[in-house]
């Protein structure tokens, strides 16, 4: 039997002298939801296990390479997917690395609105109410804007929810090109504010404020990512081991189904069976779908935990587009360009349906708009990114029991996606695109996006009181496997119309301190 927990034993598990190991607490997944799981737990005693099948992103040259990152796509190493629309196969924005999607992530942490948390009438459906409150889940934010390295309440945020404690460290200023951006929409009398970030921007940090954050790994190790400011920390402790490589293919119940006894793995080609107690998942929205789906038995043949039908459904992923706003006469300097946002639409206001949230890209650069013109010619599209900034709009999409993640019979992920909320979606462009032009920029340049981008899914297992209508409970349980959690976004009822770290890590806190998982 190996035990990684024995003394002198490495953090990181190294080679297996047996073909099965033994833990308290097994966490499938090291991204948002898994890394601070481990770290909530790594003061409990319980001998805690993170499985990721991914390995340790390598700092490297091509960490900062546009080209690496977005030409080649170095980095993003999930398996193919399919488009259950058209049938075909598409390269998700999954990252199968120690800290998941986080080692690319833009590091934009705001919590989702008080209201969020409540029922939301949009044009196509409703967006429902969550099993609680924001005042349940407002101080694990908090300790989550202190884990992840927050910097900024969102000063001038209209919609910004009340809280307990200060983000641990000040807002980020607007360079001098975003600076007055910022001015000429005050002058439009909107709100510009400054976008909550989790970057190593302390008086001794290590963040640069380089143009090569969002989308990119950070070869420095600055951007306060899963790996980072959650793993590293929690495998200080002895009770918390980190196994890589290792994917996790099924999960073994007793006979009833009733209760999870073990995981079936595989690590470089090896067998594994990893035995525990109590065991989270955490393997992303759709993977976490799909292992559940994988792991059906006769008493479960739908799936695990699936006597609701639900798994896999009620997929969400906001939606989304690229906004570029060019004035060939200016240059844009700017570095570090995601420290603005505008929530100005984001609750509707004046208008009877909420349009969502407009915030800043990462400095976007030639390489990366090759794939989506790549009839340009790369001088003209240097040119555009030289002169223009960039924008993300983000609008809400409510759940659907069509939209949803299913597997063929080889076990291939499909994805069936039809994006909603699209009359809001046009408008908050129409009035983003007047805004900017505005300002000063009398060229715009959009790109919607597709099915492969879905940096922000969530969906699949819904939480909820009721069995028949949700996947887990309020404390994120299956309501059918007494020992098994979904600490990832699978379980959110709706999706918000803004970035979801910070709500996943900050409900996998809540989750953790409610003593059900190490008590
Ligand atoms: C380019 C990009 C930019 C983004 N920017 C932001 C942002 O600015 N702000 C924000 O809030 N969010 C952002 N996001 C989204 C954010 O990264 C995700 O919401 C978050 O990481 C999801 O956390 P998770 O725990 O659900 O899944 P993940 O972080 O994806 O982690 C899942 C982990 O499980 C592992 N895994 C999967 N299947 C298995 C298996 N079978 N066995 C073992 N391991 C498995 C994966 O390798 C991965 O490490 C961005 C995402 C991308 C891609």
């Amino acid at each position: 039997m190996t035990d990684p927990f024995g003394s002198d034993q490495p953090p990181v598990v190294g080679s297996l002298d047996s073909d099965h190991i033994d833990c308290d607490i097994a966490i499938i997944g090291s991204g948002m939801g898994g890394a601070t799981a481990a770290f909530a737990l790594r003061d409990t005693g319980r001998r805690v296990l993170v499985i990721e099948r991914g390995d340790f992103l390598p700092r490297e040259e091509q960490n900062w390479s546009a080209a690496a990152v977005f030409a080649e796509k170095r980095y993003k190493n999930a398996e193919l997917w399919y488009d259950g629309r058209t049938g075909k196969p598409f390269l998700p924005g999954v990252h199968y690395w120690v800290g998941g999607n986080t080692k690319v992530y833009g590091a934009c942490l705001p919590r989702f609105r008080v209201e969020d948390f409540g029922a939301i009438r949009h044009p196509d459906g409703i967006s429902p109410a969550w099993p609680f409150e924001y005042s349940e889940i407002e101080p694990y934010y908090c300790q989550a804007e202190k884990i992840y390295g927050v910097h900024g309440n969102g000063e001038g945020d209209p919609t910004a929810p009340w809280r307990s404690a200060d983000a641990p460290y000040p807002e980020l200023e607007h360079e001098p090109d975003l600076a007055a951006l910022a001015d000429s929409l005050n002058a439009q009398g909107l709100h510009p504010f400054h976008m909550p970030m989790g970057v190593d921007l302390r008086p001794d940090g290590r963040c640069i404020r380089c143009q090569t954050c969002d989308g990119y790994p950070c070869r420095l190790g600055a951007k306060n990512d899963a790996e980072t400011r959650a793993i590293t920390p929690a495998l200080e402790s002895p009770t918390v081991k980190l196994i890589t490589r290792t994917l996790v293919k099924r999960i073994g119940t007793t006979p009833d189904g009733r209760t999870v006894t073990e995981l079936e793995a595989v690590r470089d080609g090896r067998e594994l069976r990893i035995r525990a107690e109590r065991f989270i998942l955490a393997a992303g929205a759709a993977n976490s779908t799909a292992l559940l789906l994988r792991s059906g038995s006769a008493r479960h043949p739908n799936g695990l935990a699936n006597s609701s039908m639900l798994v896999g459904t009620n997929y969400m992923v906001h939606a989304s587009t690229f906004f570029m706003a060019v004035d060939p006469r200016r240059t844009n300097h700017v570095e570090f360009q995601k420290t603005l946002g505008i929530n100005d639409w984001y609750l509707g206001n004046d208008r009877e349906f909420p349009l969502g949230n407009v915030q800043m890209l990462g400095k976007l650069k030639a390489p990366m708009l090759k794939e989506a013109r790549p009839w340009a010619p790369d001088l003209a599209l240097k040119y555009i990114a030289n002169h223009s900034v960039d924008l993300y709009l983000t609008t809400e999409d409510v759940p659907k029991p069509e939209n949803r993640v299913r597997l063929d019979r080889n076990g291939k992920i499909w994805v069936d996606w039809t994006s909603n909320n699209l009359s809001s979606h046009a408008e908050l462009l129409k009035r983003v695109t007047r805004t900017m032009k505005r300002a000063g920029y009398p060229l715009i340049l959009t790109e919607r996006m597709g099915i492969e981008t879905n940096s922000h899914m969530c969906g699949t297992a819904v939480m909820g009181e009721d069995p028949g209508r949700s996947v887990i409970d309020r404390d994120c349980r299956a309501h059918d496997v007494g020992n098994l959690w979904l600490l990832d976004s699978s379980g959110f009822p709706s999706s918000a119309g803004l970035n979801p770290a910070l709500t996943i890590a900050a409900n996998a806190l809540r989750v953790i301190d409610t003593g059900v998982i190490d008590g």
